[in-house]
């Protein structure tokens, strides 16, 4: 016998809200459960998504909850060492530190598989996912489908009140009437508060009296 390679790897699992990102993650972990691996699965304590559980059972009877965890340091403290894949959903709202973690435990021999939404409802990078993204070994961008037009949807809108939210706005919200969409790029808006004028302006790359949409 050949003695098995042990070197881990990270695997990330990006893209807009309602993409399946989700669905995603508890595909491969349920996998994980029937291939008889030791798997410990994280998330948020920030995403209620689940009501405050998330099991994933397989069809062999096996089944796994979500820990709740609100730092990296929480995650490297949990993990266990005989731990083979660790899943981590909801990873934007950690800190950069998870990426320390994920390079330590696939460092340590671990599949490390991340979900979370790479990009803000600006369109920037969300927390630490850029950094996640280029760590990972292997990386799969799921879209959604736009609310508005039907195209692949890669963008999370933010609406108040059903209107665009503008950009100035926190990128964790909590609490307030607030809802998000999946959308395209061409149907994706973020006003800017232009600040000579007072007034919102949509797209912002024209000049501060333009108007898109
Ligand atoms: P994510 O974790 O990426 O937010 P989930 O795995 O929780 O996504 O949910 C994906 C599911 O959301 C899809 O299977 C579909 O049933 C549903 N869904 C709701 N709105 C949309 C949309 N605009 N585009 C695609 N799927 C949607
Ligand atoms: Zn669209």
């Amino acid at each position: 016998m050949f003695p098995r390679a042990r070197h881990g790897w990270i695997e990330v699992v990006s893209g807009v809200m309602f993409s399946g990102k989700s669905e995603e993650l508890i595909r491969r972990v349920r996998r994980a459960l029937i291939a008889g691996r030791r798997v410990q699965l994280f998330k948020s304590h920030l995403d209620d998504r689940y009501g405050g559980e998330f099991r994933i059972s397989s069809h062999d009877g096996r089944q796994i909850d979500a820990e709740p965890v609100s730092n990296a340091v929480q995650v490297a403290e949990r993990v266990s060492p005989e731990t083979q894949v660790v899943a981590i959903d909801e990873a934007q709202f950690l800190d950069d530190g998870i990426c320390e973690v994920a390079d330590a435990l696939a460092d340590a021999g671990m599949r490390v598989i991340v979900a979370g939404t790479d990009m803000d409802f600006r369109g920037e990078p969300f927390g630490p996912m850029g950094l996640l993204l280029a760590r990972a070994e292997r990386i799969d961008k799921l879209s959604a489908i736009c609310v508005v037009c039907g195209d692949p949807a890669t963008r999370n809108q933010r609406l108040i009140d059903g209107e665009p939210a503008p950009a100035e706005g926190p990128t964790i919200q909590v609490g307030g009437a607030e809802s998000y969409e999946a959308r395209c790029r061409r149907c994706h808006k973020v006003p800017k508060r232009d600040r000579a004028q007072g007034e919102l302006v949509l797209g912002g790359t024209e000049g501060p009296r333009g108007r898109t949409g």
